[in-house]
């Protein structure tokens, strides 16, 4: 028998409990367990689903009250498990990796969150899988990150590219968080550029690409007007061909009245995809056009689902699997993705 990669879990909010999820459906993984840091009802739901849940409490064992049976400490969990997807807060990945990965000589996939040069190599699986093979720490890179590197990838393979501008217009926080967000109000990112360009170039070297963010009222999905200087420009029907046979990446069009994220997120729903996530990065059709050498179009990212399948094949590459296009087939087989 073929023994399965043991995953631990560090961290169960937005990212984490979808990472969960997805390894328990992956056949070549087993999830070790997850962290709990305080009790809510993501633990409930963990600990219904049979999860092992490790106490990361700072004091004391706040599940004992509630009647959850909880396993001491990160250190036990990072021993019990192969491999760490660490799904912490942002600068909290860092530490961990020097508290408890470092010293277990345990191997990490870190967040979006985190910085690039913490790991051995930035990561989104279509574009750079091979860079990740065998490596003790892979940055899964940010969902914004994630959406640009997946479509620029396939342009610049087929059509080659000189040069990027793209302005990201993003969710104000995610749909359940309180915590966060403008509420009448437009804010804008006023850095230049906005961190996504450089983040872009860790995974796809060398790629000049300058970025603008602003943040808006919502909470759904983020959305990218991208704009490209071609080698070679494309047609629009030959945009959409080439979109169309990219991975993870999915055309929505007007024509059947997907006109904004709102619908999109009623498509995923309709689609059947576990949360109502939509992992794939989804492009208008009617939103691309060609203006002499520039490639223009507009793409939307579900910030909460796009990097889930982005860890597994991270976990994969990790352990020394080889094959990249193998390992997007198994997890995108798993997790129901074109
Ligand atoms: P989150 O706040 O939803 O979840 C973080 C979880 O970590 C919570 O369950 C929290 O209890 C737990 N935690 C708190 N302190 C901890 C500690 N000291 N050690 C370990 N865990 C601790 O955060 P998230 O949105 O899931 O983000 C996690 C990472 O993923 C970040 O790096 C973030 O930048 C990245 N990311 C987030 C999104 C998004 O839209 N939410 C998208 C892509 C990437």
């Amino acid at each position: 028998m073929v023994c399965k990669i043991k995953v631990g879990v560090i961290g169960y909010g937005t990212i984490g409990k979808r990472v969960a999820d997805a390894v328990m459906l992956q056949k070549d993984m087993e999830l070790a367990g997850i962290t709990g840091h305080s009790y809510n009802w993501r633990m409930d739901i963990a600990h219904k689903k049979g999860i092992k849940i490790f106490n990361a409490a700072e004091e004391g064992n706040p599940f004992a009250e509630v009647g959850i049976d909880v396993v001491d400490g990160i250190p036990e969990l990072v021993k019990q498990s192969d491999i760490i997807v660490d799904c912490s807060p942002k600068k909290i990945g860092a530490e961990n990796k020097e508290k408890y990965y470092l010293p277990a000589k345990r191997k990490a996939i870190l967040q979006g969150g985190e910085k690039d040069k913490l790991v051995d190599t930035s990561f989104v699986a279509q574009c750079n899988y091979k860079d990740a093979v065998g490596k003790n720490y892979i940055r899964v890179v940010s969902c914004n990150t994630t959406g640009l590197a997946r479509t620029l990838h396939a342009i610049n393979q087929k059509y080659g590219v000189e040069e990027v501008y793209a302005t990201m217009i993003r969710r104000g926080a995610d749909p359940w968080d309180i915590r966060h967000g403008p509420i009448n109000a437009i804010v804008p990112v006023l850095e230049l550029p906005s961190h996504h360009g450089p983040d872009v170039a860790t995974v796809l070297k060398g790629m000049k690409i300058f970025t603008t963010a602003v943040s808006i009222s919502t909470t759904l999905m983020h959305m990218h007007n991208v704009i490209v200087d071609c080698k070679k420009t494309p047609t629009v029907e030959e945009t959409i061909k080439l979109f169309e046979n990219t991975t993870r990446v999915r055309m929505v069009d007007n024509s059947s009245k997907i006109r904004s994220t709102a619908e999109i997120m009623e498509l995923a729903k309709d689609l059947g995809y576990a949360r109502g996530d939509m992992p794939e990065i989804c492009i208008w059709k009617e939103g691309i056009g060609v203006h002499e050498n520039k490639l223009l179009y507009m793409q939307a990212i579900h910030q909460e689902s796009d990097v889930v399948c982005e860890n597994i094949d991270a976990i994969r590459a990790a352990m020394g699997f080889k094959d990249g296009k193998k390992s997007i087939e198994m997890t995108n087989r798993a997790l129901g993705i074109k």
